[in-house]
C-alpha cells in the first residue's frame, strides 16, 4: 500500500513499519509542490528503499511561514517548564520506538545495528533529556547601573531556526540541533540529508504524539542545492545551524548573509592522533583503531592522521595491522559480528577509492586494504579498512578529508615536531594524544589547535560538554550550556525609576 506520503515497509531484519515519505509541515504530511522525489538506497545491497518527497523553494516558504506563525502564536504561550516536559515526552516515545528507529538508521545508512541502537538512538535520548532539564534554567541578569534605573537582561529564543544535517549520524546530529532549539523556545525547519532521510522523517510523527503544536517542528528532505539553499538564504529565518562539509559551510555562510542570520557551523576535519614512545601501546592501538575505523571512518572527528614517535613506530604499526584484522569485520550491518558496514553511498565509495589511487600516484604505500571488499558477493559499497604509510604532508591523502576507513601513519622525532605536524592542517576539530607523561599531555592539549582534545583516549563526546571546531572546522558550539545559549539571544531592558522626567 502506498499513497506516496507513506509506505508499509519490511526492513532486512524483518521489522515491519510505516515509513513517512512526505514533507512534514505544520504537523501534516504534504507532497512536494514540484512533484520531485529523491530515492534513498540501501548501501548494503544497492537496492532502492523508498522515494521521498523533495522540498523545493515554495515548500520551504510554506515551512518557514508555518514556523513563524507558531513562533508568534501558540508556542510563545508554552512556558519553559512545559517545553521541558514536551522534550521528555518525546524522549519517552523515542525509547518506545527504539528498535524501529535503529532498524531504519542501519538500513538507510549502513552502520551496524548495535551502534544504531545504543549509539545513535541512545544519543537522541540523552540529548533530549539533557535539554529537557535545561529548558527552564536560562536566566538573564540584573545590572546595577545607577540609583534611578533598573537595568536587566532577559534571554529570548532566536526565532525561526533552519537546521541542515549530514548523513553520517542522521539521528544524532538532528538531536544535537532540535533539542536545544526547542528547549530554548524556537521553532524549527530541519532538512535531512538526501542520502539518509528515513529515520528523521520517522521522528516527525513522534513530535505530534508528544504534543508539540503545529509549526513548531517542520522536517523535510530535499536537495542541498535547492532546499538547503532556500533555507540558508531565506530572509524570514533567524538562525541557521549546519553540520556537513567545510565547502558547503562556506556556501551557507554566504547565503546566510542575505539577512545577517546567526550561524552555527560544524564542518570537516583531518584530526591527528599523536602517539609517543612512552604510551601504553595496547591502549594507543585500541583507540587509534576506533578513531579511524569506527562508523566506517565516517566521523567528522576521525583521527585520520596517525603520528607515531619513531621509537615505537614499527611496533605500533604491526599491532595496528593485527588489530584491524581481528576487529574490523566488514559485512552486513544487521549481522551481530559486523564492525564495519558499507560506506553510505556510491559517491562516497568512489571518492574513497579515488584517494587510494591518489595516494599510490603520489608515492605512498598501502600497508593494508586499499581496495573494495567483496564480502557480500561484490554488492554494496564495502571498502577494506585501509592504512597508508610512507606519507608526506604534501600528499592529498594527508591533507584532505576522505571520510572513510582510511588512515595515514607517519613518524615523528620530537614533541615539537609532533605539534607542528598536528597543526599542519586547515582543520581543527579533534586530536588524541597518547603518553604516560601527564605534563607533556597537558602541554600538547594547549598547543594543538583543535576544539576537542582526548588524552589517552579518542572520540569521547558527551552531551554535557561543548563540541565544535577551530579554524575551518566550524563556528560556534553544540552540546552543553553553549549548545542552548546558541539558540538564545539577550535583550537589555532599562527602566527609569526617577519620579520626575529627566535625562
Ligand atoms: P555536505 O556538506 O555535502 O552536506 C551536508 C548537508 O548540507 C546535506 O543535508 C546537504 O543536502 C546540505 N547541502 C549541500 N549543499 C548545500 C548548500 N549549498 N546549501 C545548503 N545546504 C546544502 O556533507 P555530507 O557529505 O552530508 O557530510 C559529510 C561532511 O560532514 C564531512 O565533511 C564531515 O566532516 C562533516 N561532519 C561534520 C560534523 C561536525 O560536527 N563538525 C559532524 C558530522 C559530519
Amino acid at each position: 500500500m502506498s499513497d506516496g506520503l507513506s509506505q508499509e515497509l519490511t526492513a532486512p531484519n524483518g521489522r515491519k513499519y510505516t515509513q513517512p515519505l512526505g514533507l512534514f509541515i505544520n504537523n501534516e504530511w504534504r507532497a512536494a509542490k514540484s512533484g520531485e522525489k529523491i530515492t534513498t538506497v540501501n548501501p548494503t545491497n544497492e537496492e532502492v528503499i523508498a522515494s521521498v518527497h523533495a522540498a523545493g523553494r515554495e515548500d520551504i516558504d510554506e515551512a518557514v511561514s508555518a514556523a513563524r506563525t507558531a513562533f508568534n502564536g501558540e508556542w510563545r504561550e508554552v512556558n519553559p517548564t512545559q517545553r521541558g516536559a514536551l522534550l521528555n515526552k518525546f524522549a519517552a516515545l523515542v525509547e518506545e520506538h527504539r528498535e524501529t528507529l535503529a532498524t531504519i538508521e542501519t538500513w538507510d545508512n549502513g552502520k551496524p545495528y548495535s551502534d544504531s541502537y545504543s549509539g545513535d538512538v541512545g544519543e537522541v535520548l540523552a540529548v533530549f533529556r539533557y535539554y529537557a532539564g535545561y529548558a527552564d534554567k536560562n536566566f538573564g541578569q540584573v545590572i546595577d547601573t545607577k540609583p534611578s534605573q533598573l537595568c536587566y537582561t532577559v534571554l529570548e529564543p532566536k526565532g525561526v531556526c533552519a537546521q541542515i544535517v549530514p548523513w553520517n549520524y542522521p539521528l544524532g546530529m538532528s538531536a544535537w540541533k532540535l533539542a536545544p532549539a526547542l528547549a530554548a523556545g524556537n521553532t524549527v525547519i530541519l532538512k535531512a540529508s538526501e542520502q539518509t532521510p528515513l529515520s528523521i522523517l520517522y521522528l516527525a510523527n513522534l513530535f505530534v504524539e508528544a504534543g508539540f503544536p503545529p509549526g513548531v517542528v517542520n522536517i523535510v528532505n530535499g536537495d542541498g542545492k535547492v532546499a538547503g539553499v532556500a533555507l540558508a538564504s531565506h530572509t524570514d529565518v533567524n538562525k541557521i545551524a549546519f553540520t556537513g562539509s567545510t565547502a558547503t559551510g562556506r556556501e551557507i555562510m554566504k547565503a546566510a548573509s542575505s539577512n545577517l542570520k546567526d550561524i552555527t557551523l560544524e564542518t570537516g576535519g583531518k584530526s591527528p592522533a599523536v602517539i609517543f614512545d612512552d604510551a601504553d601501546l595496547d591502549n594507543a592501538v585500541q583507540w587509534s583503531h576506533y578513531g579511524i575505523m569506527g562508523n566506517a571512518g565516517q566521523i567528522c572527528t576521525a583521527t585520520s592522521r596517525i603520528l607515531v614517535q619513531e621509537g615505537i613506530y614499527d611496533r605500533f604499526l604491526k599491532a595496528f595491522g593485527e588489530k584491524i584484522k581481528a576487529t574490523s569485520i566488514v559485512g552486513d550491518p544487521f549481522e551481530e559480528k559486523t564492525y564495519q558496514g558499507p560506506q553510505v553511498s556510491k559517491a562516497q565509495y568512489d571518492r574513497i577509492l579515488s584517494y587510494v589511487e591518489s595516494g599510490k600516484e603520489e608515492g605512498a604505500e598501502v600497508y593494508t586494504g586499499g581496495k573494495p571488499s567483496t564480502v557480500l558477493g561484490g554488492k554494496g559499497y564495502f571498502i577494506e579498512p585501509t592504512i597508508f604509510t610512507k606519507v608526506t604532508p604534501k600528499m592529498r591523502i594527508y591533507r584532505e578529508e576522505i571520510f572513510g576507513p582510511f588512515g595515514v601513519v607517519l613518524s615523528f622525532k620530537t614533541e615539537e615536531e609532533a605539534v607542528k605536524i598536528a597543526n599542519d592542517t586547515e582543520y581543527g576539530l579533534g586530536a588524541a594524544v597518547f603518553t604516560r607523561d601527564l605534563s607533556r599531555a597537558h602541554t600538547l592539549a594547549k598547543k594543538i589547535e583543535s576544539g576537542n582534545v582526548w588524552i589517552n583516549s579518542n572520540q569521547s563526546s558527551d552531551v554535557r560538554v561543548p563540541f565544535g571546531g577551530m579554524k575551518q572546522s566550524g563556528i560556534g558550539r553544540e552540546n552543553g550550556e553553549a549548545g542552548i545559549k546558541a539558540y538564545l539571544t539577550s535583550k537589555s531592558i532599562y527602566v527609569n525609576l526617577a519620579v520626575k522626567a529627566s535625562l
